[in-house]
C-alpha cells in the first residue's frame, strides 16, 4: 500500500490518499479535493471509498469534488454526521463558507470498527476529544490519526462536542494499540514514528 499526502496552504490540512493494487481511499478531502481527483484519473485509479476523521469543515470541504460519483461512499462516526448537515457544528463560518452536503454521496455512519480495502484490513478507531465523534485509521503501520493526535501536540477540546478528558482517554488508548514503528500521519502538519513522538509530545510522555 502507498500513502500520497496532499496539503493546501489555507488551512494546512492533510488529504491522505491510500493506494492499493487499483483502487484508492481518500481520507479527509479537506481543500484538497481538485488536485486528488487529478491524481486519481491521471494514474486511472478508482476510488473505493471516503473516510472522515471528524466533522469539521476544513476537513470535509472538498467532498463536493466527488460527487459526480454516485453511490460513492463516505464513512464518518455517528456522533459527526450531524456536523454534515449543521454548519454550526461544523465551522463552516470560520472560513466565512457554507457547507452543503453533495446529494450523490452515500453517508455511511456505521459504529464498525473494522473494513477491508482490497486485501487489506482496515482498523477503525472512535478517538474521541477533539470532538466525539473523531475517529483514526489503522492500517498495516499506518495511523490517520485526523485532529487528535499531532506530532507534538493534541487537537483542541474546546470547541463544540470537544472533551479533554475524552481526549486524555483516547491517548492512553491509542498508546496501547501503536507501536514506536507505527507512522502518525495527522490531519495536520508532519507526520512521523510514534516512537520519535515521545520526546517530542508532552501529551505522550506524560501518559
Ligand atoms: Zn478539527
Amino acid at each position: 500500500m502507498k500513502v500520497l499526502t496532499f496539503s493546501d496552504n489555507l488551512a494546512e490540512q492533510n488529504t491522505y490518499v491510500l493506494v492499493h493494487l487499483d483502487r484508492a481511499i481518500i481520507i479527509d478531502p479537506g481543500f484538497n479535493g481538485s488536485k486528488v481527483r487529478d491524481y486519481l484519473n491521471q494514474h486511472r485509479l478508482q476510488i473505493e471509498k471516503i473516510l472522515l476523521t471528524h466533522g469539521h469543515f476544513d476537513h470535509i470541504r472538498d467532498l463536493e469534488s466527488f460527487s459526480d460519483i454516485p453511490g460513492l461512499a463516505v464513512w464518518i462516526h455517528p456522533e459527526d454526521r450531524i456536523m454534515l448537515y449543521q454548519d454550526e457544528m461544523n465551522y463552516a463560518k470560520a472560513f466565512r463558507a457554507r457547507f452543503v452536503l453533495p446529494p450523490n454521496l452515500e453517508i455511511q455512519s456505521s459504529d464498525t470498527e473494522e473494513m477491508v480495502f482490497c486485501n487489506l484490513m482496515l482498523r477503525v478507531i472512535h478517538t474521541p476529544g477533539h470532538t466525539a465523534g473523531s475517529s483514526s485509521f489503522l492500517i498495516q503501520r499506518c495511523l490517520f490519526s485526523g485532529d487528535t493526535l499531532f506530532l507534538d501536540s493534541v487537537g483542541r477540546t474546546d470547541l463544540a462536542s470537544g472533551s479533554r478528558k475524552a481526549m486524555h482517554h483516547t491517548i492512553k488508548k491509542l498508546d496501547q494499540m501503536v507501536s514506536n514503528e507505527t507512522l502518525i500521519y495527522p490531519g495536520h502538519g508532519m507526520s512521523g514514528r510514534y516512537g520519535s513522538m515521545k520526546t517530542t509530545n508532552p501529551y505522550i510522555y506524560q501518559l
